[in-house]
């Protein structure tokens, strides 16, 4: 009988359990569904539609070229993947996601054959000496590296496939998934959506992961990998990058590259016991967290004009490429809940719709991670000092690139622009006028941020 593939965030042909025992059992149907409607409020950002748009032109494109078709559906996945299959009497294979809608969409699509895939390990194989879930990172990844390396990836199967000419099937065009602004595609050059894309991404770092550890917390070089937006929609596997990495530089050298990656499925391990992470703390304490109401606040931050060189150059490379740096997340997350006071929910909802990257566990971690909110988190009481964390990660090119406003100041003052004071005059930039002044000013935001922190504590 024909057996149904059912894609989701796993665009690949590569290391694809769901797709190899499929072709094993059968002559194959290959599905993917648009589902805007079981994630609810986390149907998918308008950034990474932009990139889910090219994936799946892509994914369409290779099938094609082994002669088979992609079927293109809309709507709410787990019963149009129900009547699919009895229409054609065919078996259901998918990939299992973490996201707490995946479930509910597997539930109604009725008898699903489930695979291993979306992480290194299942995260419910990953337990503690006593049977149970780990909730801090260092001694789940001890335990994730009994297990490592992960199997090597399945090579891409060879595929014969059912007829399926009669069925009908979306036209990709019409789901406008494209935005007009921004328009991510002028920066197509730098990103390459789907699986060659991804590959070739790989290969690239490849060359420079030996460097990783002295160089990925410096926004001005290109040091991390910038595969997330791959890795988010399932282009390539974390099985696939493993062993990129680890044959090419040594597992030793790869290590912290490795256990970066380990985040990601560390991820998954909770949102697998806190379905809610991207709606709810996970330390109720924080339920009554005195967040402001600040609208303008919040569109200062999300259009980077804040007057913090570091955080505007953050929100700006966010808005124009889709991506933005790991410790740059880190600095513009702090600087939205610790300096402004606003709930990271608004922050957490901006990236989802922004990022190329959106991945509701690493976006929910990211943000209940600075919040301090989270079960493995920052404490709430370490408060980023934006123009510290700008010295001292040698952003000045970051900022000349994102923040041309202040290209002409020197490198050293060009992280506190405020106090430039002739360089100021001399680059010719008037604050309020070429450029903002500071939105709050660091040391009454910081006590601010800690009597807040001390009303939560009281609480706790
Ligand atoms: P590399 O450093 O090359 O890492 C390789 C891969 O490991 C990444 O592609 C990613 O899949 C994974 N990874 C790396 N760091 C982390 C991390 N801290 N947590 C979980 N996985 C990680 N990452 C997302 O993929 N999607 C998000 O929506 C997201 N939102 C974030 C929000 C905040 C507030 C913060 C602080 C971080 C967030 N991250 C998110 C994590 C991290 O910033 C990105 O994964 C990373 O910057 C992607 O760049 P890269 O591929 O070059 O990473």
């Amino acid at each position: 009988s024909p057996q149904l593939v059912w894609f989701r965030n796993d665009l690949r042909l590569v290391d694809h359990a769901a797709l190899c025992a499929a072709a094993a059992a059968g002559p194959v149907v290959a599905l993917f569904v648009l589902d805007d409607e079981t994630p609810g409020a986390w149907r998918m950002g308008a950034a990474q539609r932009w990139w889910l748009h090219h994936s799946l032109a892509d994914l369409g494109q290779r099938i094609a070229e082994r002669g088979g078709r992609l079927i293109l559906r809309r709507g709410r996945a787990g019963p149009i993947v129900r009547a699919l299959a009895a229409e054609l009497g065919a078996d259901v294979h998918a990939i299992v996601h973490h996201e707490p809608w995946a479930a509910v969409q597997e539930a109604e699509a009725g008898d699903v054959r489930r695979h291993h895939g979306a992480t290194l390990a299942p995260p419910a194989n990953v337990l503690s000496g006593t049977g149970g879930r780990y909730r801090i990172f260092t001694p789940w990844w001890k335990k994730l590296l009994e297990q490592m390396p992960p199997p090597r990836p399945l090579p891409e199967p060879a595929l014969r496939w059912a007829d399926v000419s009669a069925l009908p099937s979306d036209d990709l065009a019409q789901w406008r998934l494209r935005p007009t602004k921004p328009d991510w595609s002028t920066g197509f050059g730098e990103w390459q959506p789907g699986e060659a894309g991804a590959l070739a991404r790989l290969t690239a770092f490849a060359r420079i992961a030996a460097r990783y550890d002295d160089t990925r917390n410096l926004p001005s070089v290109e040091g991390s990998s910038r595969l997330s937006p791959h890795l988010a929609l399932g282009e390539v596997s974390p099985a696939t990058a493993w062993h990129a990495i680890a044959d090419a530089v040594g597992e030793n050298t790869a290590e912290p590259w490795l256990r970066e990656l380990g985040w990601r499925d560390f991820s998954a391990n909770i949102i697998d016991q806190f379905p809610d992470h991207g709606d709810a703390p996970n330390r109720d304490a924080f339920n009554r967290f005195p967040f402001l109401d600040d609208p303008a606040g919040l569109n200062a931050w999300q259009h980077g004009q804040t007057g913090y060189p570091i955080v505007d150059a953050g929100m700006r490379q966010l808005w124009a490429s889709g991506w933005m740096h790991n410790r740059v997340r880190m600095i513009t997350a702090s600087f939205l809940v610790k300096h402004q006071l606003i709930d990271w929910r608004h922050g957490e909802r901006w990236f989802w719709d922004t990022l190329l990257d959106a991945d509701y566990g690493n976006n929910a971690q990211g943000w209940q991670w600075v919040m301090g909110s989270g079960v493995d988190s920052s404490p709430f009481n370490r408060i980023f000092a934006p123009v510290g964390q700008s010295e001292k990660f040698d952003a000045a090119t970051y900022i000349r690139r994102w923040v041309p406003e202040l290209a002409k100041l020197p490198d050293g003052l060009i992280h506190a622009p405020w106090e430039a004071g002739v360089a100021l005059i001399r680059a010719g930039v008037k604050l309020g006028r070429d450029y903002p002044a500071p939105i709050v000013d660091h040391n009454q935001a910081r006590a601010r941020a800690l009597a807040a922190w001390g009303q939560v504590k009281a609480g706790e």
